[in-house]
């Protein structure tokens, strides 16, 4: 599938340090539950300014413990965005409650604080803040919004690894934070996740979920424990193995390098592309630091969706891997069924959703790389003007 020029949307960034400590946990002869995965935990949760960190394996399953721990369950609604991954608002309906979302800021493309106190209802149970692309704009509001009304916030900081705000780490901004490191993250261990929190309840209830409802408390279960088939809780089989966990350690080990080399990357697309007439460039807000997952320009207003489309085809003619990031979940044809949602419902998020190209991003693209991508993307939009007439 892959030819020579074929410049990917998303490209894993594996040294042979990765591989060895993949080796070294293949050699050792334990592949689950062991001083990998601990290792790893402690990295995150020292790195994001937390006590606790409890490896999952994927942010899904993170997101669905975290609700689980808070006791959110069937008869409560929990807030988030319209405009996000998926799993965002799928682990609210898994735990049996109600996703209420909130409509964006056109600018930040976060949820618009403005607009986040008129969702909160007496069922309101929790606010579930998203920083899309890795922006942690406006996670001081919500913070000063979820006060007022005692509720608290679960930071899905998939995107957000060694993003800031105000000085403050993401995963470190509400009382439970997940992130996820699926392939296209910041850093990957295959798939995997991780819960990370201050509140040492939180994080024994999801120790005990990840691994089939075992007793909290103390040390994890292992397989020699007296306790490994006592079962406390109805619970998951969410474990990240140690072989993920290797990958994991060495590239939170590289965290640093990996978010320089992204943002040399980042730089270099703004140099191309700014002041493009046609192109809208990511915000970067006022004291936040971004350390970049993706590079999601937009259209300017009057290009439709399917104007946008064609451009993404174009360019995935000439071999450059794009994407529509995202279509809005409200809009995804089960959430319409089983909710009830219609266009319309989030305008400015639908009007976000249908002009977005996610381009390329990975830490090896070259300046030509870069080049190549702009032109071609510049050569797709004229096109696409002169079809209009
Ligand atoms: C990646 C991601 C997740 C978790 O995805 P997994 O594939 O389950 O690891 C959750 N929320 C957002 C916003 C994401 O980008």
């Amino acid at each position: 599938m892959a030819s020579l020029n074929e410049i990917p949307l998303s490209r894993p960034d594996i040294t042979s340090a990765e591989i060895d400590a993949v080796t070294a946990v293949l050699r050792s002869g334990r592949l689950s539950i062991g001083p990998v995965l601990e290792q790893f935990e402690k990295l995150v949760a020292a790195r994001t300014g937390n006590e606790f960190a409890v490896g999952v394996n994927s942010g899904t399953s993170g997101l669905h413990l975290a609700l689980m721990a808070m006791g959110i369950g069937p008869g409560d609604e929990v807030i988030t965005t319209p405009f996000s991954f998926i799993a965002s608002a799928n682990p609210i309906l898994m735990v049996g409650a109600t996703p209420v979302f909130v409509d964006i800021c056109p600018k930040t493309l976060n949820m618009d604080p403005a607009k986040l106190e008129g969702a909160i209802t007496p069922r309101t149970k929790a606010i579930m803040a998203v920083e899309t692309f890795g922006n942690p704009a406006h996670f001081d509001a919500y913070e000063q919004i979820a006060r007022k009304h005692e509720l608290p916030i679960i930071e899905d900081c998939c995107e957000a690894l060694g993003c800031t705000i105000n000085g403050r780490q993401c995963g470190s901004l509400g009382r439970v934070g997940v992130f996820g490191f699926y392939p296209n993250k910041q850093i990957t261990t295959g798939e995997g996740g991780m819960i990370v929190t201050n509140d040492r309840r939180i994080a024994e209830l999801c120790r005990s979920l990840r691994s089939q409802g075992r007793p909290t408390g103390g040390e994890v279960a292992t397989l020699g424990s007296q306790n490994w088939l006592q079962h406390e809780r109805l619970g998951y089989n969410f474990r990240l193995s140690e072989v993920n966990a290797a990958l994991g350690v060495v590239q939170m080990k590289r965290l640093d390098e990996i978010i320089a080399k992204r943002q040399r990357v980042a730089e270099m697309y703004i140099r191309h592309l700014a002041g493009h007439p046609e192109i809208i460039l990511p915000n970067v807000a006022d004291g936040t630091t971004v350390s970049w997952f993706v590079f999601v320009v937009r259209l300017v207003t009057g290009y439709t969706s399917a104007e946008r489309d064609r451009i993404i085809t174009g360019m995935q003619r000439h071999e450059v891997g794009c994407r529509d990031y995202f279509p809005c979940i409200h809009l995804q044809p089960f959430y319409r069924r089983l909710l009830g949602f219609k266009p319309g419902d989030f305008p400015i998020a639908e009007a976000v959703s249908s002009r977005t190209i996610a381009l390329p991003f990975s830490n090896d693209l070259t300046q030509r790389d870069v080049d190549f991508v702009c032109r071609t993307l510049d050569l797709m939009i004229k096109r696409e003007n002169l079809s209009r007439g």
